[in-house]
């Protein structure tokens, strides 16, 4: 399965609007949807998803901000797609991110940067599975 990721639109791109923006560059960028909705994490939930990164100073404010409104998931399909979805979102700190990635463009800070992207083929499958069940990935 090393041709599939997943992406979460976060909050702060929801509430500014650019949801339709963002998924019209992931088109364009030659991904195909194989998954997506529009949900809500609770805290929980949203603490769950970042278990990872739970002894990161950060952790607390990332939850509060994961769980803040409403994001849209999905699962990414393309040739390389782990690689190829980091490069279009660019690094996780806006103020390093190339010019013309998805959080170069829309990204205010490191915390409220527009978009996940899974780092690792198995997370890609980890994180598709904890939003969509097997029925709901085409
Ligand atoms: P993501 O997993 O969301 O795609 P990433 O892989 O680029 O982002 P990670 O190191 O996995 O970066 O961090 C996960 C998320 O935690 C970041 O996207 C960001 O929202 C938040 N984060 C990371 N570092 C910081 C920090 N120093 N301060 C505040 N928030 C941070
Ligand atoms: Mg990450």
């Amino acid at each position: 399965m090393s041709n599939r990721t997943f992406t979460i639109i976060k909050p702060d791109a929801t509430r500014k609007g650019n949801t339709g923006v963002i998924l019209q560059m992931i088109n364009d960028a030659g991904f195909r949807i194989a998954a997506m909705k529009m949900t809500k994490l609770s805290k929980e939930k949203a603490g769950e998803f970042y278990a990872v990164h739970a002894e990161r100073p950060f952790y607390g404010e990332l939850v509060e901000f994961m769980s803040s409104g409403t994001i849209t998931a999905a699962v990414l399909e393309k040739d390389n797609a782990v690689e190829d979805f980091r490069k279009l979102i660019g690094a996780t700190n806006p103020s390093e991110a190339a010019d013309g990635t998805i959080r170069k463009l829309f990204a205010a800070s490191i915390g409220e940067n527009a978009v996940h992207g899974s780092d690792s083929n198995e997370n890609a499958l980890i994180e598709g599975d904890f939003f969509f069940s097997k029925l709901e990935q085409f």
